[in-house]
């Protein structure tokens, strides 16, 4: 019997480097059918264990089957306030798909494809219900309105919580928004699984820098609880000459001119397009959402990665469709310096070859410098992909314990004030979509036990 995973239809690479749409186009009812059919209902599912969030898959892969839509996202909404988008980002090989029984022998289920499926269908169809809540008095503040903060608002306010939200940009959904390209993930699908939560009676609050407008000290007066969810949105540099050339960019500046300000236009007041050869320098998903941005805006983009491919830590899906859209991938090769011109404009990199040996106590393969091996390369802009730090403007004034990599300590999601709890990027440093949902949900059991005295 044929037990292929089913795929769903995505755009053609020539068509799509010239325009910002959806890359991937999901599945329609009968390859959702199809591929619901292959699962096996496991009595022990795997593939839960392996969801940070334990989304019941079988449940609704079972309502897929009997063709019970609506059945299915009741089933996902119960555990996840965001499946449109974790159907598109969540890195599913590594979670529930990495833990799929049919993993082992063959092709495992394609579940962020069917949980697509289901929440765009629920979105399309309106299957969002609100249910009578009785409030029970207490309120809690939000800083941030990404998927911690989204996920901790939701959980919060099913509970009888009054919940607001303190959001510093004019837009909600933090890197969902500001971050993640339209390709990857539309801003209109994030913009309705947030109308959701202001739908359930979460009040948000936009154009607000908590730590600038008011201290977290005087939120503390106000509510019962703060859940801080700031994220992680200060970028690395390499620290080597010619980085404060113009034209040097952080890859995080980039997603945000064109995903916020529309800066792909050439009409934007912050137009991004300026040359013709641009190097993106790093090796994540970030890194390779910032070189497809950039040849969608018709540079010829390089990536260069100081390791090979096989350790390009980016999903491998997004290698491929970048490598499907013509980005030039420049492996086993660092910059040294960045060359300019008399006005401080970039004119080119001077690189070295690196090389891999044994692997380190880290687990990853060692890298060295091949010795004189540098050489020049030209290219009119330089992005760097290099990881993100904590922002601590919402942290002014305030004694709170930070570690010495500057995250919020915290013990489970307490922080070390009474009342204040912290979660997501702000707590491990930038990680995922999904791990930050978790950290929220964990926040809201946390305060709402603490807030009603439950003992569990
Ligand atoms: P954020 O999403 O960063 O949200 C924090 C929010 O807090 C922001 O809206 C910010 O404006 C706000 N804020 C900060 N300071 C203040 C203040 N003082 N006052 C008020 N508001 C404030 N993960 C995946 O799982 N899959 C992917 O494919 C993926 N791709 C990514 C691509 C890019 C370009 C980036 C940058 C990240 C990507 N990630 C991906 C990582 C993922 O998006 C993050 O781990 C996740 O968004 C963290 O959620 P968070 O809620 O902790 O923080
Ligand atoms: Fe898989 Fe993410 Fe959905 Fe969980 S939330 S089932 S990890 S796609
Ligand atoms: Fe279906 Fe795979 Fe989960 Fe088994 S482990 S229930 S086959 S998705």
């Amino acid at each position: 019997m044929n037990d292929k995973r089913v795929h769903g239809k995505i755009q053609d690479p020539n068509k799509r480097i010239n325009n910002f749409d959806e890359v991937e186009l999901g599945f329609t009812h009968e390859e959702a059918l199809m591929e619901a059919n292959r699962c096996l209902q496991c009595k022990n599912p795997r593939c839960v264990t392996g969801c940070p969030v334990n989304i019941r898959i079988p449940e609704f892969i079972k309502c897929i089957k009997e063709d019970n839509v609506k059945g299915a996202y009741e089933v996902i909404s119960e555990d996840s306030s965001l499946p449109s988008v974790c159907g598109r980002v969540c890195p599913q090989e590594r979670q529930c798909e990495g833990s799929c029984i049919k993993g082992i022998k063959g092709d495992a289920i394609s579940i962020g494809a069917l949980e697509r499926y289901v929440a765009d269908e629920a979105i399309k169809n309106g299957y969002f219900e609100i249910k009578d809540v009785k409030k029970n008095g207490k309120k809690v503040a939000i800083v941030g309105s990404g998927p911690a903060g989204i996920t901790c608002a939701s959980e919060l306010v099913k509970n009888g919580f009054d919940v607001t939200i303190y959001e510093v940009l004019h837009k909600t959904g933090g890197v969902l928004t500001y971050g993640i390209p339209e390709f990857r993930l539309p801003k209109e699908i994030v913009k309705k699984e947030v109308d959701n939560l202001i739908r359930l009676g979460v009040k948000i609050i936009t154009d607000t820098p908590v730590g600038n407008q008011f201290t977290i000290e005087e939120l503390r007066k106000e509510y019962d609880a703060v859940f801080l969810a700031t994220g992680a949105g200060i970028p690395k540099f390499m620290g080597i000459e010619g980085e404060n050339a113009n034209q040097v960019f952080s890859a995080n500046e980039i997603l945000t001119r064109v995903n916020l300000m529309g800066s792909y236009k050439s009409e934007a007041s912050t137009p991004v397009k300026k040359g013709h050869i641009a190097y993106v320098i790093g090796g994540g998903n970030v890194a390779m959402d910032a070189v497809r941005t950039l040849r969608r805006l018709g540079y010829e983009a390089h990536l260069m990665y100081r390791r090979g491919e096989e350790e390009l830590p980016a999903r491998r899906l997004e290698v491929s469709h970048a490598k499907e859209e013509g980005v030039i991938f420049d492996l086993l090769r660092n910059p040294v310096k960045i060359l300019t011109d008399e006005n401080n404009n970039v004119t080119g990199m001077e690189v070295i070859k690196m090389s891999l040996s044994d692997v380190g106590s880290d687990g990853r393969k060692n890298i060295e410098k091949i010795e004189n091996s540098n050489y020049n390369v030209k290219c009119d802009m330089v992005v760097m992909a290099l990881g993100t730090l904590p922002n601590h403007e919402a942290l002014k004034e305030s004694d709170i314990e930070l570690s010495d990599k500057g995250l919020i300590v915290v013990d489970n999601t307490k922080t070390s004030l009474d009342n204040v709890y912290a979660g997501g990027d702000a707590t491990s440093g930038s990680a995922t979509v999904i791990l930050a949902m978790e950290a929220g949900k964990n926040a809201a059991k946390e305060i709402k036990n603490n807030l009603l005295n439950i003992k569990e």
